[in-house]
C-alpha cells in the first residue's frame, strides 16, 4: 500500500519531521481524522474512529500522535470545563463555546480579539497579552 498517496496532506511528514517526530501511517490516520471533523475530539473518540481505519492503532499511539501533532503546529489541545481534553485540527487562534448538557464543543465565529478585554485588571502589575475565552449554554439540539 502506497502510504504516501494516501497521507492526508503531503506536509504532514514535512512538519513532524521538522519537530523530531517520525511520520507514520498510524499517525497519518490519526490526522486525517482530526483534520476532517469539527466535533473537537477527545482522545478515546479519535482512537474509536481512526481504529475503522487502522485495526492494530493502540490509544497510546493516538495519545502520542495527538502530542506530536501539537508540538508541530498542526493541532491544538483543548482544556474546557473538566473534562478530558480535546483536540482541535483547526489552528488559527478562536475561541469555543461548550455545552452544558452535552458537552459538545464548537468553534465561535467571530472576531478573537484582544481588545476585548482591555477593561479588565487582573491585579496591580499584570500585563495582559490575550486571553481565552470559553462560551458555556445549550447548543441547539440541548435548547428543545
Ligand atoms: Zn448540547
Ligand atoms: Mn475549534
Amino acid at each position: 500500500m502506497d502510504t504516501e498517496r494516501t497521507s492526508p496532506r503531503p506536509l504532514l511528514r514535512e512538519a513532524l519531521e521538522a519537530c523530531g517526530h517520525r511520520y507514520t501511517p498510524q499517525r497519518a490516520a490519526v490526522y486525517r481524522y482530526l483534520a476532517n471533523v469539527t466535533t473537537h475530539p477527545t482522545a478515546d473518540e479519535i482512537f474509536t474512529a481512526a481504529r475503522a481505519d487502522i485495526p492494530d492503532l493502540s490509544l497510546a499511539t493516538v495519545y502520542k500522535a495527538l502530542e506530536a501533532f501539537v508540538e508541530a503546529g498542526l493541532a491544538r489541545k483543548l482544556a474546557l470545563g473538566d473534562g478530558p481534553a480535546r483536540y482541535d485540527g483547526r489552528t488559527d487562534e478562536h475561541d469555543h463555546a461548550r455545552c452544558l448538557k452535552c458537552g459538545r464543543v464548537m468553534d465561535v465565529h467571530g472576531p478573537h480579539d484582544p481588545g476585548l478585554v482591555q477593561g479588565l485588571v487582573p491585579g496591580d502589575g499584570f500585563e495582559v497579552l490575550d486571553y481565552h475565552l470559553e462560551l458555556v449554554g445549550y447548543c441547539p439540539s440541548c435548547r428543545s
